[in-house]
């Protein structure tokens, strides 16, 4: 392990300038700061966090829709992070408070399970390419679902075309990658490494970047061979296109992202929640859909913002007592900056 921090502490000499790398996978953000990777790095080097927390770019009015929904009698079940979201109409572990039925689930299975003894019931699907393919699974046999799940490249783009903050490299979401493959990343044109999660992988990550950096060159490069193959995984390519299709999606922090979201395919209509509940729905006022006053969790997400400098971080804001989702999830920048603060 010396050897490599040797190697990336030579490396970023010859660059000899500030770099700035970005991950965008919530796995990622936890292992740079279990393992205190920031701090072992020279000082130019800089890492950024950015919007890889499935849980925390779901946009707001996604989750006013859902918790209108519980609070209007229809049983909902989701993953435990999804629950403790704060939203104008309160959280769905709010709404069960009052009294609706909602259910913290594992899986996809534990969902289909929980249906058999309540039809009404709807998932909550959300996260990238990772999670869809377990949510178009559940659709095919037969689970309501409300779909905020995501396509993750489209994000990565926009923060490019944005330039809100120069990114000299990214290091690829390990898991999103498992199902895409390396090639849809190509058309990025800037340093890549899709790395592991393991200490060493990240190091290793951070070095491979860092010697695109220096050599000028714009490549994919795959340091997670072991579980990435180059064409992704064709099975969860093919069921997530036989139950979705793309559309435009709104994410937290940037707002509505060109062809960045999946609806239900028309076929599985009757599986679709915002096509099933569409008159609930029509109803909900989302004109307070927005981040909680206070609270940077849009900044934070687009890497604008370190989670420590929002003025509520750890004050009002902590895990225990979240104001944004930043702060719910275990994968959100907030939650591990406080975490591995301490
Ligand atoms: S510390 Fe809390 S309020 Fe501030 S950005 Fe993070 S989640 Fe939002």
């Amino acid at each position: 392990m010396k050897k490599l921090v040797d190697e990336i502490k030579n490396t970023a000499k010859e660059i000899g300038r500030d770099i700035n790398l970005m991950e965008v996978c919530g796995t990622h953000t936890q292992v740079i700061s279990r393992f205190g990777i920031r701090e072992i790095l020279p000082k130019n080097i800089r890492l950024i966090t950015g919007p890889g927390c499935p849980v925390c770019v779901t946009a707001q009015r996604d989750i006013d829709a859902i918790v209108r929904l519980a609070l209007a009698g229809i049983p909902v079940a989701t993953y435990g992070d999804a629950l403790r979201v704060p939203g104008h109409f309160g959280s769905l572990d709010k709404a069960r408070e009052h009294g609706a039925q909602v259910f913290d689930v594992y899986s996809v299975e534990d969902a289909l399970e929980l249906q058999k003894n309540i039809p009404e019931l709807v998932f909550f699907g959300l996260g990238f390419e990772t999670t869809t393919p377990m949510t178009a699974w559940g659709i095919q046999q037969g689970l309501t679902v409300y779909s905020a799940h995501k396509i993750f490249l489209p994000a990565m783009e926009a923060l490019l075309k944005m330039g809100e903050i120069k990114i000299d490299g990214f290091i690829d979401p390990g898991h999103v990658s498992a199902v895409i493959g390396t090639h849809p990343y190509e058309k990025l044109k800037i340093p890549q490494v899709i790395a592991g999660f393991e200490m060493q992988d990240v190091l290793e990550g951070i070095l491979l970047l860092l010697r695109q950096i220096k050599n000028q060159d714009l490549e994919v490069v795959n340091q997670y061979s072991r579980l990435v193959k180059n064409g992704g995984n064709d099975k969860m390519q093919k069921i997530i296109s036989e139950v979705f299709e793309i559309c435009d999606g709104e994410w937290r922090g940037f707002g509505v992202i060109s062809k960045s979201g999946l609806k239900i395919k028309k076929k599985y209509a009757k599986f679709d929640a915002q096509v099933k509940y569409a008159k609930i729905l029509d109803q909900v006022d989302f004109s307070h859909s927005h981040d909680p006053k206070g609270c940077n969790c849009g900044d934070v997400i687009r890497g604008l913002v370190e989670s420590k400098k929002c003025p509520l971080f750890g004050k009002v804001c902590t895990p225990d007592n979240p104001v944004g989702p930043c702060m719910v999830s275990i994968e959100g920048a907030c939650n591990v900056a406080y975490r591995y603060n301490k």
